[in-house]
């Protein structure tokens, strides 16, 4: 019989350890053919930072790629003498160059691919793919050299798209010499040493990424943030610290509104032993999915509406030092975030580009004279306007189609599998990461994208195993 073929569309940590797991559960032979392009294998855009400057923001204790195995990584940079033996509590508890797990992953793969069952066969396709045709359950895609890849299964591994394009009064920033849309290309934080004024659109983490990639690269100019919460984040105060206590409520919990009185709750026996509220959602973590998964399309919709700024704020900390050196920044006046939205902007004849906007704290009218802006306004999530060219495509003709929250892909109830724009369940085309987002909520770091690397592996080869069952009989 022929080796079913499964095409792994992304090979960033997704579709890398999608693949790793296939390596570990498959009894039957397959070929994986892995499909990447952009980004190394392995790394994707996160884990292959240019400068040891930008840090996970997940404690390496809890970095392992695998799901049974969350202190993997810290145990890693033991064996290969990035620390000593000795140092193995502390060093969990830091929050570790991005780079440095962008080589961990690598050899995670490596090592994969030494230990994997021969009948298990592996192929890396250097191109992007930019179309699938589905007929009669065998899929063809069309990648840019114009080659064409037969697949009985597909995984859509695309990862984080690249940030919405900036429009202000109706004209794309696009047009401009000096904008940079996107954050994570080292062009944007490279050759400013000359510069006197960098506007940096969004205030998250890629904003700190950037402060950190263009002072690295020795800019002592202004920097300045824009968004319309202004500057919000909170540094990683308890690493290590687990607030146990909600656990058996937790379990029960039963809608938004319960969930609600609970949290608030805790939140404050939590302040009464002196320590700060973020405890309560870390101790959230392990049954987010599921308890989101519980709620009602009303309740999730009033969580987003509602929560879910607040959530995020929470969620995605930053480690404390850095959080010292950009009150530090903002003291000497190098870095000045406002809350607000922009107006009007042009660019001159010399580059600069000049910005009016609404300081939301002042209620007037602000103007700066910027060499530069960069958009950290984060990943795009809506399909019709990826960056990705096949994301785009597929969501044109209606293979896939946005969930009803527009967070990610449509699937089915209960596994992975995409449904199109029709309402078909295509049970044979899985996706994960990022585009699970309207389905399980928590659905961007490692701890969570582990765990659906091991079940998109289980929900191929269930697939496969049902498909030969019916072949057979
Ligand atoms: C800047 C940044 C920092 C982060 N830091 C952390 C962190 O510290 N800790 C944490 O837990 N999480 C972090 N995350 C979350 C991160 O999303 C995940 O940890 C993880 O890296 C996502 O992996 P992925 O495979 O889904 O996507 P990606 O890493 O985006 O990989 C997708 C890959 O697929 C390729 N691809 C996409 N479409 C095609 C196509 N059509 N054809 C061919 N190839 C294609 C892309 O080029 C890329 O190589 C970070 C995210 C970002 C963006």
């Amino acid at each position: 019989m022929k080796k079913p073929v499964i095409a792994i569309i992304g090979g960033g940590f997704c579709g890398t350890m999608t693949a790793v797991n296939l390596f570990r559960q498959a009894t039957v032979p397959v070929e994986i053919k892995m499909i990447n392009a952009e980004y190394p294998l392995a790394n994707g855009v996160a884990y292959s930072a240019h400068t040891l400057k930008y840090l996970l923001n997940v404690p390496a204790e809890n970095m392992g790629a695998f799901a049974d195995k969350p202190l993997d990584f810290a145990n890693w940079l033991i064996e290969n003498n990035f620390y000593k033996p000795e140092e193995r509590e502390i060093l969990s508890k830091t929050f570790q160059p991005r780079k440095l797990y962008g080589l961990y992953l690598k050899n995670v793969w490596q090592q994969a691919l030494k230990t994997k069952p021969g009948y298990v066969d592996v192929s890396v396709i250097n191109s992007t793919a930019e179309n699938i045709d589905a007929t009669e359950d065998v899929y063809t895609i069309t990648l840019n050299n114009a080659d064409a890849i037969k697949a009985d299964v597909i995984v859509l591994a695309t990862g984080n798209a690249a940030p919405q394009q900036l429009v202000v009064s109706k004209k794309p920033l696009d047009d401009y010499k000096n904008y940079f849309a996107n954050p994570w290309n080292e062009a944007c934080v490279s050759d400013v040493k000359h510069l006197k004024n960098i506007l940096i659109i969004g205030n998250g983490l890629t904003m700190i990424d950037t402060v950190l990639g263009i002072r690295e690269n020795s800019f002592s100019g202004t920097i300045h943030t824009i968004s319309p919460n202004g500057f919000s984040l909170i540094p990683h105060r308890h690493v290590g610290t687990k607030y146990t206590l909600l656990q058996s409520e937790i379990e029960n919990v039963k809608n938004l509104h319960q969930l609600r009185r609970i949290v608030y709750r805790h939140i404050i026996k939590v302040r009464n032993f002196g320590l700060s509220p973020e405890l309560v959602t870390d101790a959230l973590r392990a049954t987010t999915v599921k308890i989101w998964q519980q709620f009602t399309n009303e309740e999730k919709k009033t969580f987003l509406r509602e929560l879910s700024y607040q959530w995020n704020v929470v969620r995605h900390r930053t480690p404390h030092h850095i959080y010292d050196y950009l009150l530090k920044l903002r003291e000497e006046k190098k870095f000045l975030p406002y809350t607000g939205k922009m107006k009007n902007c042009f660019e001159d004849e010399d580059g600069k580009i000049h910005v009016i906007f609404a300081n939301k704290k002042t209620g007037e009218d602000q103007h700066l004279i910027v060499d530069r802006i960069i958009n950290c306004t984060g990943p795009d999530s809506k399909l019709q306007q990826s960056d990705n060219i096949l994301v785009r495509n597929l969501a044109t003709k209606g293979f896939i189609v946005a969930d009803i929250f527009n967070l990610g892909i449509k699937t089915g109830n209960n596994n992975y599998s995409i449904v199109d724009a029709h309402g078909k369940n295509h049970p044979g085309v899985f996706t994960l990461g990022s585009n699970l987002k309207g389905k399980l909520w928590e659905s961007v770091a490692v701890p969570e994208l582990r765990v659906q690397a091991e079940e998109t592996s289980r929900q191929i080869l269930s697939f496969i195993n049902h498909k030969q069952s019916i072949a057979v009989s």
